[in-house]
């Protein structure tokens, strides 16, 4: 998949949650401003009321009237008014004089209303009702889809967020999917090209006739096919894995012997390399419960790793030793060594370090992948130490079963 696509998916999906986001915003203060004129309405409508009922309560008086008795009988009929009303906000009131000029508060704390009272020709005030401008009163009504909303786009943000990073992996994974495609017909086409032209050869008479050529031909075709042979048997182990039909079929094996076995089979590439290849194994218990065959690949492709790894001779030391419930198998060289950043992810399928000139060395990335499934099938673990150019250690260690 190109990089586009992706950027694009983000790109058009954050503007959505934008629009969605700012949508929302517009909708809340919409919603609050008409709630308050609404309000508002109401208030004017109670006060209206409030003020008729005061002027028939106080035509039915036959003493004077002094401030004291307008207070509480004005205050008598809001509470009435406001229980009977659907709104219960918190107020204050005040009947003023028409002449006396308003009172200073504070216009962020309160909003003011203001009704004139006519109850006679004589009897002209003003009542001012203040109420606290209190904003969760107005958003109450709405708070509830407030949150309900803003849940379902959080929802849809972490979505999109895993849909990208999984669509991000997708395409790491088709990226190195396709390197190994390449990887792998380049290595299939070379000993195929090699077996045509040696076996070409061996069909000419003057080379039958010639006993050394024959052989050496011969020889060629040979290992090029055991060089197929063991591509195929790699990428092979790895598809049963891969679909869960490999078996483990664990025997009693001693390790120590089996070490030898692979040490003995690796030794000539080593010795040829003008390299040393170095046995240490001090574990006092070796019989172990694996699956032999297993078990002598994984060892096998560590050796194989530590050589090619090695630029120079091959220095490679293999150790056991005895590890708490079991044993500790480490396969040291001095070899090129892995840069920090790389290490968690050498076991990974696939995955060959790209720095450097490393990749002119030949390879899957599968062995490490491979030797980190079997010994997790042998509820094992398997960690590296190493430092860029001076060399790494695969430590393997296995339970006593
Ligand atoms: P490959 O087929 O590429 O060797 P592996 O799975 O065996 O695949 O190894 C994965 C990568 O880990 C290699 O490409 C290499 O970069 C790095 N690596 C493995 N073993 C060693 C080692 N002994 N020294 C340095 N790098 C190593």
């Amino acid at each position: 998949m190109k990089n586009y696509p992706i950027k694009r998916i983000s790109l058009i999906s954050i503007i959505s949650f934008v629009g969605i986001f700012l949508m929302q915003a517009f909708w809340i203060i919409d919603s609050y401003y008409e709630r308050k004129s609404h309000f508002a309405e109401h208030i004017h409508y109670i006060l209206t009321q409030a003020t008729d009922d005061f002027c028939i309560e106080i035509s039915k008086q036959k003493a004077p009237i002094d401030s004291d008795f307008e207070q509480q009988l004005m205050a008598s009929i809001l509470k009435e008014r406001f229980a009977q009303s659907d709104e219960m906000p918190s107020y204050r009131f005040q009947i003023q004089n028409n002449a006396d000029p308003a009172p200073q508060l504070n216009n962020s704390k309160y909003i003011n209303f203001s009704e004139n009272i006519k109850c006679s020709r004589f009897h002209k005030k003003k009542l001012r009702l203040f109420i606290v401008n209190d904003k969760t009163y107005f958003l109450s009504s709405i708070i509830g889809w407030v949150i309900l909303s803003s849940l379902f786009v959080f929802i849809g943000i972490i979505a999109l967020f895993l849909n990208l990073s999984f669509l991000r992996k997708q395409k790491k994974t088709s990226r190195i999917q396709s390197d190994f495609i390449g990887n792998m017909t380049h290595e299939l086409k070379t000993p195929i090209a090699t077996i045509s032209v040696a076996s070409e050869m061996l069909m000419k008479d003057r080379v039958l006739d010639d006993r050394g050529k024959s052989k050496r031909y011969s020889k060629i075709i040979f290992e090029e096919n055991l060089r197929l042979k063991k591509l195929v048997e790699r990428v092979m182990q790895i598809a049963l894995f891969e679909n869960g039909t490999m078996k483990i079929k664990l025997t009693d094996v001693n390790l120590h012997d089996a070490i030898i076995q692979s040490c003995n089979a690796i030794s000539m590439i080593v010795n040829k390399r003008e390299g040393v290849l170095d046995m240490d194994l001090q574990a006092t218990e070796s019989n172990y419960k694996v699956d032999s065959t297993h078990f002598s690949n994984i060892i096998t492709n560590l050796l194989e790793n530590a050589i090619k790894y090695s630029p120079d001779s091959p220095q490679i030391v293999i150790k056991t030793t005895d590890y708490s419930d079991g044993i500790l198998i480490s396969i040291n060289d001095k070899g090129i060594g892995i840069s920090k950043k790389y290490q968690d992810r050498i076991f990974d399928r696939f995955f060959r370090v790209q720095d450097g000139d490393i990749h002119n060395s030949k390879g899957f990335g599968l062995g490490l992948y491979y030797v980190r499934r079997v010994i997790e099938a042998h509820g094992g673990t398997i960690k590296v130490r190493s430092e860029l150019g001076n060399g790494s250690s695969f430590e393997i260690y296995l339970l006593k079963l």
